[in-house]
């Protein structure tokens, strides 16, 4: 293995102008070919289009492995970009990412993939490299399926790297993370951990863990001098960085280590900060220790209002009284607060999307984020929506913004579309007027409002008004995207 073309499927068309985000699998996969004297090669997917490009891309560069890495969402541009490699060439071709980890015999059973990875790939990588060279059989690479005349075979997985600070710096070059989204606005993604100890039902982490011989292991840190010593590397790579945006699930779990890493960030980095948190761990002294290290916005995810549902369904432990109360000392704090929602959870009601609209307005957030809900396959809430015959559509797809892929016994499609695309619009609303709560649950769950046809109406219009936005008001007044305004 001399020469790797990464190819990474990154298509958001609700973005106009979607220049494409780092990914940090793919940096930390690119790191390891590179220490191994592997040259890397990045196809960065981010229109359809793109796939018209294999051909070229791989005579101009002409690789000798393929690695692919994809989510659930981009799993079909993911594959269809492998078979258009095939049909130029028989150039062996690695999957690994997230749809792989959790579904990897569905991944290889493709025609078109050779190798999968099952979770973390940079011993499954070092050990492909040395295989090849050694002319080695692969049965010894622990994550690793394969195929060997005709016949698919899957090693047993290794335990998670217990210590981060061994492996490279993540290899941010091999982006043009310059031109990437996130550095349009001058922030930088980065990470300090792997993993998350929490048992939301339909989240990745909770499988994944289970995957390894070591799941204890699974939630780790870089050390702080790490950690400050790859951040300082990072701004001597891109001096025009000016936030930090920390990808960590939740960043301060270890509080002592958030103790000792973030006196030293201040010192060392100084930049302003936007990261995750949970509820649980936005405490006052927490939240005094990250206004204090310069973080400008926390991102917390509530997903559903109804604290029953979200306990029972979504296994999120958290009453709405802890909720409240955490952000009442985040707006003390004067911190800038961002909610994660979905709707369209499996056996969600009306009632119970006006709960997550009037949660918001009680807590107040300064923006909020709503997806409609998606069961990624192999989550627990997947399988349980399996079992009851809830899966309409088995196929991934991207359309996981707008559109339930469950069959609601509960709700119309057109309800969640409808909730949707009005969602911070009705908290504005409900927040405005405290008084009116019933009259306004009353309307808006009324048999004879036609949520759905109002969502057909309104749809369109907002895409207008952000492409009319987005092409012309912005580039004209030469607006920075608002995300990072702070
Ligand atoms: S807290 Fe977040 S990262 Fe952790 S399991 Fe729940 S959804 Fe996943």
């Amino acid at each position: 293995m001399k020469k790797v073309l990464f190819i990474y499927p990154d298509v958001d068309p609700y973005i106009p102008d979607f220049s494409g985000r780092y990914n940090q699998g793919v940096a930390y996969i690119s790191a390891i070919f590179k220490e191994e004297g592997v040259q890397v090669e990045l196809l960065h997917i981010k229109t359809y289009d793109d796939i018209d490009r294999i051909g070229s891309v791989l005579k101009s560069i002409k690789p000798d492995f393929i690695a692919v890495s994809t989510t659930t969402n981009m799993y079909p541009i993911a594959l269809d970009a492998a078979r258009e490699v095939k049909k130029y060439e028989n150039i062996p071709i690695l999957f690994g990412g997230i749809h792989s980890t959790m579904v990897p015999r569905d991944v290889i059973r493709e025609n078109a993939v050779d190798f999968v990875c099952v979770g973390e790939g940079e011993g499954v990588v070092k050990d492909l490299i040395q295989a090849q060279r050694s002319n080695k059989d692969y049965s010894g690479i622990g994550n690793l399926l394969y195929k060997k005349d005709n016949e698919i075979l899957e090693n047993p997985v290794r335990p998670v790297v217990e210590n981060l600070d061994s492996l490279p710096f993540s290899d941010k070059k091999i982006f043009d993370i310059s031109k990437t989204e996130d550095m349009k606005n001058s922030a930088a993604p980065f990470s300090v951990s792997r993993g998350c100890p929490f048992h939301c039902t339909y989240c990745v982490n909770n499988r994944i863990r289970k995957l390894y011989p070591n799941p204890g292991k699974h939630v780790r840190f870089k050390s702080p001098e790490f950690a400050i010593n790859e951040l300082t590397d990072y701004l001597q790579q891109y001096p025009d960085i000016r936030y930090i945006i920390f990808h960590d699930d939740i960043l301060l779990l270890n509080k002592k280590w958030a103790n000792s890493f973030f006196p030293l960030y201040v010192k060392e980095i100084g930049l302003p900060f936007i990261c995750n948190s949970r509820i649980e761990m936005l405490t006052k002294e927490n939240i005094e220790l990250l206004k204090e290290s310069g973080c400008r916005r926390v991102w917390v995810g509530i997903e559903s209002g109804n604290e029953e549902l979200r306990k029972s369904v979504l296994g999120r432990n958290m009453s709405d009284k802890k909720i409240i109360e955490a952000f009442d000392l985040l707006h003390q704090a004067k911190l800038d607060v961002q909610t994660f929602n979905m709707v369209g959870i499996p056996g969600e009601k009306l009632e119970d999307m006006l709960d997550t609209v009037k949660l918001n307005a009680k807590i107040r957030p300064n923006g909020m984020q709503v997806t409609v809900f998606y069961p990624y396959p192999n989550t627990d809430i997947y399988d349980q929506a399996h079992a009851d015959g809830l899966i309409m559509n088995n196929k991934t797809g991207i359309s996981y913004r707008t559109e339930s892929i469950l069959k609601h016994e509960t709700l119309e499609p057109g309800d969640i579309k409808f909730f949707n695309l009005v969602f911070k619009m009705l908290v504005k609303i409900y927040q405005k007027f405290p008084e009116r709560w019933p009259e306004l649950d009353r309307i808006l769950t009324h048999d004879n409002l036609n949520r759905g046809l109002l969502a057909r109406i309104i749809d369109p219009s907002i895409n207008l008004l952000k492409i009319i936005y987005v092409k012309y008001v912005r580039k004209y007044y030469n607006i920075k995207k608002s995300n990072y305004k702070l």
